[in-house]
């Protein structure tokens, strides 16, 4: 048996390797930023080039840590940022322009002008329509770099998002391929048919030729001949979706939700996709030849990030730890609520307009209450989150697991739990992004036997049950969604 399973996180912010062991213990790791570029206000572009240097980088930097060689690795999984566009020539294997970061805004006229088409795409993807999403990013490339549609046209052009783009790098142009739940976020992608929409295609203007093999996320996607002439790519996913299976959220019900600068929640609703009318996207969970699964996504966009505006603007705490240290001189917020809207509120409401409030506020407020009332108020997004997944689903909501920098939070993970009425769980692997690839690849190679050992694998490091009670608890819920309505009506014009 090999030693190690090699995945590869290729973040927004940075790309990591990791060595993880038949345990599905985190060995080894190494770690490169990469540079965002933000050509004009809203825009956020990165270098494919840099990025393929910098997984290159981290692959060889991780074997040499472990004073291992390719002989050691029994397979590679890949997970990356979602949505982000890359198109490159087919001859040369050049990229035509920066890759375009899932945040950049520069295609928001593009998806303005398909607004009356929100059902029809929606009923399709299980996606709202944003310049998140590959498609109006592919076309704002098509349009802004020239003689790129006539290019396109003519077959010599091929898009990819970052996965795609490594693994044609890693497999020297071999493999053109994206794994579905990829696919399932560039909004060109029937995730009812499983298959590129010929009708979206049609609507967005890009041809065919330009989009790679859809294959499940546990497939074989040729070997890394770049790197090693025997190691085959044997996982891959987007990074939420990667999170959800490295958390071994196996069955319907079972969620996630990563505490990071935004929140982000997963939660498996089995094999049957449902379309929502409250603001939940709709994406493939994993898929593998036994079948294909289906997730509920929410996301919140100001989490950890407003632990940030209290270092950095309010300056009330010194780090991101002190916010549990203050907070913890006071009982509770004493009523008072902030709401972190800072850039709009997303699911359930998405109002760009909306900006942040604090509600409650007394002569007897101190900064400890408003840093706590800080820390509750990421936590009553992601439970605005958590009762949408509950009402659309219909399913009951096992447990919720839990992964980001916020997590180290234990006020906010029990708070989190006494709002929701939930157990939390925290797994003692934090990189379960990174985990979840390994555990794709290993399934497909064998290294993992099957998804009882990859459960064996994983143990929790913290459990928070509710404390609160049940009638002071939903009190303060009411009290949020007060504030939220009193926010959101007003207008700073
Ligand atoms: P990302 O992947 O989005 O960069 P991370 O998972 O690294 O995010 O988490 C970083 C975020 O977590 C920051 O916004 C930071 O403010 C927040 N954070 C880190 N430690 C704590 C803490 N102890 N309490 C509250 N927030 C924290």
């Amino acid at each position: 048996m090999k030693k190690f399973i090699l995945a590869i996180d290729q973040g927004t912010t940075s790309s990591r390797a990791i060595l993880f062991d038949h345990q599905g213990k985190y060995t080894y790791s190494a770690q490169r930023e990469v540079q965002c570029i933000y050509p004009n206000e809203g825009w956020v572009e990165e270098d494919p080039i840099e990025l393929w240097v910098s997984v290159v980088d981290v692959v060889n930097e991780v074997l040499i840590k472990a004073g291992a060689t390719w002989d050691d690795v029994d397979s590679i999984g890949i997970t990356n940022q979602r949505e982000t566009t890359i198109v490159w020539d087919k001859k040369t294997g050049k990229p035509i322009y920066n890759a375009i970061v899932w945040q950049s805004r520069q295609s928001l006229e593009i998806c303005e002008k398909l607004m009356d088409k929100k059902p029809f795409i929606h009923a399709k993807t299980g996606l709202l329509i944003n310049p998140y999403f590959s498609a109006s990013k592919i076309r704002w490339i098509l349009d802004n770099v020239g003689g790129a549609q006539e290019k396109a046209n003519r077959g010599e052009l091929l898009f990819g998002t970052v996965d795609t783009w490594l693994i044609y790098k890693m497999t020297n142009g071999k493999t053109f391929a994206t794994d579905s739940t990829n696919a399932s976020r560039t909004m060109l992608y029937n995730i009812f048919d499983l298959k590129w929409d010929d009708e979206l295609l049609k609507l967005f203007n890009i041809p065919k030729s330009m989009l790679p093999e859809v294959k499940y996320s546990i497939d074989d996607y040729g070997i890394s001949s770049y790197f090693s002439d025997k190691v085959h790519i044997y996982g891959v996913a987007g990074d939420q979706q990667a999170s959800l299976f490295g958390h071994t959220c196996f069955e319907p019900g079972e969620s996630k939700n990563t505490y990071g600068t935004g929140c982000f929640m997963l939660m498996n609703i089995g094999d049957k996709p449902i379309l929502s009318s409250k603001g939940l996207l709709t994406t493939i969970a994993w898929s593998s030849p036994k079948g294909v699964k289906y997730a509920f996504e929410g996301s919140v966009f100001i989490g950890g990030s407003a632990i940030q505006w209290l270092r950095d603007g309010l300056k009330i705490i010194k780090d991101a730890p002190d916010s549990e240290v203050v907070a913890s001189k006071c009982e509770d917020s004493g009523g008072v609520y902030l709401v972190p809207a800072f850039v709009g509120l997303g699911t359930p409401y998405w109002d760009d307009e909306v900006r942040g409030s604090v509600f409650g506020i007394t002569r007897a407020t101190t900064k400890y209450q408003l840093v706590r009332a800080t820390l509750e108020g990421i936590a009553f997004q992601v439970k605005d989150v958590f009762d949408v997944m509950k009402q659309e689903s219909n399913i009951k909501i096992k447990s919720l697991q839990v992964d980001g920098g916020a997590t180290a939070n234990s006020i906010l993970m029990q708070f989190q739990s006494d709002i929701c009425r939930i157990e939390i769980k925290k797994p003692e692997v934090v990189e379960t992004t990174a985990l979840g690839v390994a555990f794709l690849a290993g399934l497909k190679s064998g290294y993992f036997k099957n998804v009882d050992e990859v459960y064996e694998a994983h143990k929790y490091q913290a459990h928070y049950k509710p404390k609160m009670l049940a009638r002071v608890a939903s009190d303060k819920c009411r009290g949020w969604s007060k504030a939220v309505a009193a926010a959101r009506t007003f207008r700073n014009d």
